[in-house]
């Protein structure tokens, strides 16, 4: 019998493959590394070959491990890095280039002058999204003006566009399509009709040649090709990474959120059957859709979040490993007055700026790496203060637990301290593969391995809860200087 789900979760600095037994348990993970590239200052690009290639070989690495064939597979499930835009060649399937990814910021002057030419209203009511470099339009648009001869190839139709969801099935299968989830991060989807919008393509000149189709979350969308695989599984689950996460976390009800914290920081909460427009500068957007019924979410992110230790790896080289971060902050009480603001690639929900920049602020002579790893940690809980607020202000609803995943989710001390920031009680579930988890959920799901979201909620499972410790006048001093930092280093990149 087949009854292993295969998720690929197709991440920013890595590509994994986890396979689930019928009971949602892990059964193995593979997980490969991949290139970062980084030509200029704010731009950051990944090879879409490096892509395909990493993520097809965790996939046979974690089947070889185990010895599971491919007929023994009942369904592929796909989460992904959003937003992040490749162009390639229908027939050759070679990409034109490098994929423009999410945290690049190469055209934050184009959506500037959208913004002043008082787009954002028209953008927002169609797709729920603020103007910003982050989303996929203005970078598809930025390959087809610069890659010579594309606009031509375009509008002879030889030219695919997707985001990594539709690359990676494209080369599974060599079908054209991507899901709502991930449709509605380009900035091109209209979430209301749960369309490509016509105005929105003229708006940004993207031809719709290029577009895929937009198909369901869960249910067979296409085969793999025997070869890769050695078989034919069905690919019956489709979310892009936050969307996943938020599925496998059984927030299945409105009202319910969680955020993860991996490369970046993102908080979603479940609002039901129809988008709910923000009042307080966070996004709306589609969560999956399973056939006509379509779950939407209100989200705020943070594009630094785990990557803020990255950086105090490689950048100031005070760790040999991430992991050590919670040893060297957990060497001392308290920042001593030291306050990190992990803006090094702009500011996300709710202050929109990509001209803000990093800072490090109250250092004094006895300032150590110490303080400066607590620093980081507090940064990238505080920066999640702002989000809360303006979702539970936005729903109308006070959170009674948030749920938390991803690569930071392991670091006790981070949890802690945002449970403290935030005053919610921070619960960490059993299985913190929640991405990859809610693909297959969506993957099985589709192809009947699941009855409903119902049952996969029974078989979610806290592992350990994490209570706020501080006063709420502590929080309150704390959150004041906060936003001072924020405030300072705010159109940093501009002064
Ligand atoms: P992504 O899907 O964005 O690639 P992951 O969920 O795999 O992200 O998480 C990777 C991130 O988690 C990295 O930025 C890394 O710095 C961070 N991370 C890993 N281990 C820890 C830890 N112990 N404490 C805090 N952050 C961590």
């Amino acid at each position: 019998m087949s009854n292993y789900v295969l998720a690929l979760d197709q991440g920013t600095s890595s590509s994994r493959a986890v396979l689930f037994d019928g009971e949602c348990g892990v059964v193995g993970m593979a997980q490969n590394a991949f290139r970062q590239i980084f030509p200029r200052p704010g731009w950051v690009e990944h090879d879409p070959r490096d892509i395909w290639n990493s993520q097809l070989s965790a996939a046979r690495q974690v089947l070889d491990a185990h010895g599971v064939a491919a007929s023994k597979i009942a369904a592929i499930g796909i989460a992904n890095q959003r937003e992040t835009s490749v162009l390639w060649d229908r027939a050759t399937s070679q990409p034109l280039m490098n994929a423009i990814v999410w945290q690049d910021r190469r055209t934050a002057d184009h959506c500037a002058s959208l913004c002043e030419q008082g787009l954002q209203e028209l953008v927002r009511e169609k797709t729920g999204l603020v103007i910003d470099a982050y989303f996929s339009a203005t970078k598809l648009k930025w390959m087809l003006d610069h890659i010579p001869g594309a606009r031509q190839r375009a509008a002879r139709g030889e030219l695919a566009f997707g985001t990594i969801d539709s690359w990676l099935v494209y080369k599974l299968s060599g079908a054209h399509v991507t899901d709502a989830s991930n449709a509605s991060r380009t900035m091109l989807f209209n979430i209301t009709t749960m369309q490509w919008d016509r105005r929105l393509l003229e708006l940004f000149d993207i031809p719709a040649s290029v577009l895929p189709e937009v198909v369901s979350s869960s249910g067979v969308i296409a085969h793999t090709l025997p070869e890769l695989l050695g078989g034919a599984v069905p690919i019956a689950g489709l979310a892009g990474d936050q969307q996943a996460a938020t599925f496998g976390q059984a927030c299945h009800a409105p009202g319910m959120a969680k955020n993860t914290i991996g490369t970046g920081s993102f908080m979603l909460m479940n609002v039901g059957g129809r988008p709910a427009p923000s009042r307080h500068r966070l996004l709306s957007t589609v969560g999956w859709s399973r056939g006509s019924e379509v779950t939407h979410l209100m989200e705020g992110s943070a594009f630094m979040a785990g990557a803020t230790l990255q950086w105090l790896r490689e950048g100031l080289g005070i760790v040999d490993d991430v992991a050590q971060v919670e040893r060297l902050a957990g060497t001392v009480g308290d920042a001593d007055g030291v306050v990190l603001v992990p803006a090094f690639s702009g500011l996300g929900a709710p202050h929109w700026d990509p001209y803000a920049r990093g800072a490090i602020l109250g250092l004094h002579r006895g300032s150590t790496k110490a303080h400066i790893a607590r620093a980081a940690l507090e940064g990238i809980a505080y920066q999640t203060v702002d989000v809360l607020l303006a979702m539970e202000a936005d729903a109308g609803v006070k959170l009674s637990e948030l749920r938390v995943d991803g690569g930071g989710a392991k670091n006790d001390l981070l949890m802690q301290l945002m449970a403290d920031a935030l005053g919610v009680p921070v619960v960490r579930p059993a299985n913190i593969e929640t991405t990859a988890l809610g693909a297959a959920q969506l993957a099985g799901l589709g192809v009947g391995l699941w009855d409903s979201p119902a049952e996969l909620a029974g078989l979610w499972r806290a592992q350990h809860r994490f209570a706020p410790s501080i006063s709420d006048d502590q929080r309150a001093e704390r959150i004041l200087r906060w936003r001072e930092a924020v405030r300072r280093s705010m159109a940093w990149e501009k002064c």
